[in-house]
């Protein structure tokens, strides 16, 4: 998978994407993610990419030009499955969506700034906006990254043995059982014993079983999913 992001901070994914799974991932070649620093496709020469909003009133918009330019220079190197924008009035962001994500060869990410970008580019270059949270963070970095995050784990080869997407919470419209490791009892707060039993069959009705309480309790909206 190829993922490439314009951003007018590229270096806030240096924390995020040079670490765990995604830094594994990188490593074995199962994605390449380039970041593309927006201000390089300005003509100015202060590499201006934001503008006062024709509305009036605080904060300012980013502008089509450089974003135009970007996005035909990145077009020109490859064709999209889904050219991205960052935005809390987007789709919101769930497993499903990932899964379908995941599956994708080429992806283009549009971050966005200040009071948010010219809707003629929304109109005319963006085929899907995503939104990972009904609430507004200051820039679409910190989205990206959570979307590529999300995608990379379920790229096939990327998660070894330890770790398995598909037991995940949300994959079944379930979210996970509890898990435990050792030591067995700390303090005197035990493992449940059916995990000590070595018996397979029961040990997994009992994690489907909790997986169903659990989601009951915390995430009742789910249960609609599962037809109950
Ligand atoms: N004025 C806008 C918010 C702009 S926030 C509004 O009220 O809708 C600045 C940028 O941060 C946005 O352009 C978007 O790219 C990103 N952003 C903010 N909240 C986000 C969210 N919940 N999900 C995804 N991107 C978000």
């Amino acid at each position: 998978m190829h993922i490439d992001i314009i951003t007018i901070f590229p270096e806030m994914f240096q924390g995020p994407f040079d670490h765990s799974i995604v830094k594994r991932a990188k490593e074995k070649g199962l994605v390449e993610i380039h970041l593309h620093q927006l201000r390089d496709f300005t003509t100015d020469k202060h590499h201006k990419v934001d503008d006062y909003a024709f509305s009036g009133g605080a904060g300012m918009v980013m502008m089509i030009a450089p974003v135009a330019k970007a996005i035909a220079y990145l077009k020109s190197q490859r064709t999209y499955d889904e050219v991205i924008y960052t935005s809390p009035d987007g789709e919101l962001l769930d497993q499903p969506m990932t899964n379908q994500l995941s599956i994708y060869e080429n992806l283009l990410i549009l971050c966005g700034h200040y009071k948010g970008i010219d809707e003629r580019i929304r109109e005319h270059f963006i085929t899907k906006e995503i939104s990972i949270g009904n609430y507004v963070l200051s820039g679409g970095e910190l989205a990206a990254a959570v979307i590529t995050d999300a995608i990379v784990r379920l790229i096939p080869g990327v998660l070894g043995n330890e770790v398995s997407a598909l037991s995940d919470s949300f994959q079944n419209n379930l979210v996970s059982p509890p898990v435990y490791t050792r030591p067995r009892d700390f303090r005197g707060w035990k493992v449940p014993d059916i995990l000590l039993s070595g018996n397979e069959r029961v040990i997994e009705e009992w994690k489907y079983e909790e997986s169903l309480k659990r989601t009951e309790e915390r995430r009742p909206d789910m249960m609609k999913n599962n037809g109950e």
